[in-house]
């Protein structure tokens, strides 16, 4: 039986989060593949925080409300890109056409919360993504602030609120 502790809920911010003993100690390896697996296929949500309209307006060449009214409907406090109807990101096109500025919701996967919480989950999300256990080595300290800056809140999304 693995010893070591599933992932308690990791509040930006919170003192304990790198305390306790995690299965990704060692680090663990990722490195995208550029398969646009996780870009198309099953329907989501795919957040943008307020902070991160800017830039990709500016790398679309359109303004913030041209981007909104275009791609986006309201999310939480923000918005989600919109899909094409067979669960595509509407702006993937033979891959990701602003990769550069994508949202933290992309640039952070898979180091999410909710597949950090447990080998058991981080095994399932690598029978889809290609990319791990491929490529860098990522440690223990850089996964735990992808999971910080991957959770919705204050202290990964300043402009919030
Ligand atoms: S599924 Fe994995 S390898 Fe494929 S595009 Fe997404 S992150 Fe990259």
């Amino acid at each position: 039986m693995n010893n070591k502790m599933r992932l308690r809920f990791p509040l930006p911010g919170r003192k304990d989060l790198q305390e306790p003993a995690y299965f990704f100690d060692d680090g663990l390896r990722f490195e995208c593949q550029r398969c646009g697996g996780c870009c198309t296929g099953e329907a989501g949500t795919i957040y943008i925080a307020r902070d991160e309209i800017g830039p990709i307006a500016a790398a679309l060449k359109v303004t913030r409300t041209e981007l909104i009214r275009g791609w986006c409907y309201p999310f939480r406090d923000s918005f989600s890109l919109r899909e094409k109807e067979d669960g595509q990101c509407c702006l993937y096109d033979h891959g990701c056409t602003i990769y550069a500025v994508r949202p933290r919701q992309c640039s952070t996967w898979p180091f999410w919360f909710d597949i950090m919480r447990s080998e058991t989950r981080w095994q399932k999300a690598a029978c889809k993504c290609p990319g791990i256990g491929r490529g860098r080595l990522h440690s223990r300290e850089e996964i735990l602030g992808r999971i910080a800056a991957s959770y919705p809140g204050p202290a990964a999304d300043p402009a919030q609120g």
